[in-house]
């Protein structure tokens, strides 16, 4: 296919911990050694992977990713392939978070399961100023499903979705989001690495795109005090022998015994898998009430405003939607920990609580208590401080990730809590 397309350069890419892509380029004349995972680098300097006396890392690219850049020219052209990392011996690296999931998947592929996803990702585009450094200006004064036939952002979505739509993604829609310079585009549900893959891709390919048109995109979940932030709502399915393994049109609401016990497990961990959904300080400013993001851990088929709905559809398209994870996130970590918790509901027969159809975010705390609705973490801190009480979690972790994750989380929630901010300024300076 390389030699075919006339390609120039093969990226090989693959993320670390925290889901930053990464790659490193090669010309067409050593695919053939990169394909038989000859192709070393040295892992010591990405972040979360090994120390330097340890440092020799392979890469062997996955042959189902390989898809060519639809932006650059097409003669002399720019391909790429997602890579695992392994160690010199050949054996799995525990670092590389695509491992994370492929084991995971493989632990629900022992219990019959197969996992398909569709996120939803929303981001912001902003202004550059005149030395090309991003701002947090938008022209745009839209708001959710707006035409703005005048604003750069909807052209620059189009070429998105056009682009997507080149490298293979299925877009279901693309629209402008409640925001002014919000926007979402969403694709169709794959086998939950497929998706993975794609949630990177994506980002990478809105970064592109935006830049081309003299925009900048940002997946920080929350740029702006005052309006909606960024979510990533994350629809998930099981399914065993070819069919929905949520769905039974006998069941209550029509949903299996096995979704009600993946939605049990589901609600048992959120809080201690937060940090890795949401895993930025800034996350947890978009997880408060008022903004559609969700505050409190509670299910229902009615409303949004709890953490989790079961959308409308049924039969094939049965579907549990998460709505706390961020595209900040790393996607393979973030499936991976839903999956397992899912797993671990079905195993023990961990019973969902009632469903919740009243507007929570209306309720007040005692009626709240009342009712045993428990809240996500309200930061970072408290997220990491759960994450470290779970043991199944950690386990679909891994020691090596939780160990590198839990001491950068640390330290930048560290880095945050000692600054002074312009908040502080504004309300102490002149009152003290
Ligand atoms: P919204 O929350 O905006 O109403 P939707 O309910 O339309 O969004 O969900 C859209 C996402 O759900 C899409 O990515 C779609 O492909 C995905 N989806 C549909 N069926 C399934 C399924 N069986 N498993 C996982 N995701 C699914
Ligand atoms: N932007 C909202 C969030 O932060 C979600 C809006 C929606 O329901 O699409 O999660
Ligand atoms: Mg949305
Ligand atoms: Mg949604």
């Amino acid at each position: 296919m390389a030699q075919e397309k006339d390609v120039r350069f093969i990226r090989l890419q693959f993320t670390d911990i925290f889901g930053v892509l990464k790659n490193v380029a090669i010309p067409p004349h050593q695919l053939e050694k990169a394909l038989d995972g000859e192709l070393m680098f040295d892992g010591s300097s990405i972040e979360g992977f090994v120390r330097i006396e340890e440092s020799d890392m392979y890469l062997m690219p996955d042959p189902n990713t390989f898809v060519i850049f639809p932006w650059r020219p097409q003669e002399g052209s720019v391909a790429r392939l997602i890579c695992d990392v392994y160690h010199e011996d050949g054996t799995p690296f525990a670092g590389d978070p695509r491992q994370v999931l492929k084991r995971v998947l493989a632990e629900a592929g022992s219990m019959g399961y197969t996992m398909n996803v569709g996120p939803e990702c929303e981001f912001f585009l902003f202004h550059t100023d005149e030395k090309g450094q991003p701002t947090l200006e938008t022209h745009d004064k839209a708001g959710y499903f707006d035409l703005t036939p005048v604003d750069l952002g909807e052209n620059a979505r189009g070429d998105m979705a056009i682009a997507l739509e080149n490298m293979g993604f299925e877009i279901e829609e693309s629209h402008h989001e409640v925001a002014p310079g919000q926007h979402e585009i969403d694709f169709k549900y794959t086998d939950a690495l497929t998706a993975a893959d794609s949630i990177v891709t994506f980002k990478f390919v809105v970064r592109t795109i935006a830049q081309r048109h003299g925009l900048h995109a940002t997946f920080m979940p929350k740029p702006i005090f005052g309006i909606n932030g960024s979510g990533m709502h994350t629809n998930q399915s099981l399914f065993k022998e070819g069919k929905n393994a949520f769905y039974d049109p006998k069941g209550p609401l029509e949903l299996s015994e096995t979704a009600y016990f993946y939605l049990g497990g589901l609600i048992q961990h959120a809080r201690h898998m937060t940090a890795i959904t949401n895993p930025t300080v800034n996350s947890y400013k978009r997880l408060v009430p008022g903004y559609e993001a969700p505050v409190y851990i509670a299910w229902s088929a009615k409303n949004r405003s709890p953490l989790i709905r079961i959308p409308a559809k049924r039969g094939v398209s049965t579907r549990i939607e998460m709505r706390n994870p961020d595209p900040s996130c790393n996607p393979y970590l973030a499936i991976a920990v839903m999956l397992k918790a899912g797993l671990d509901g079905i195993r023990n027969k961990t019973q969902a609580p009632p469903s919740i159809d009243g507007n929570i975010s209306e309720m007040n705390e005692t009626e709240r208590i009342a009712q045993g609705i428990p809240s996500l973490p309200g930061s970072l801190r408290e997220a990491v401080t759960d994450l470290e009480k779970d043991e199944i979690i950690k386990e679909a972790l891994g020691s090596h990730i939780v160990e590198k994750y839990l001491e950068a989380k640390k330290l930048e929630w560290d880095q945050y809590r000692t600054r002074i901010t312009q908040w502080e300024i504004e309300e102490y300076l002149t009152k003290f």
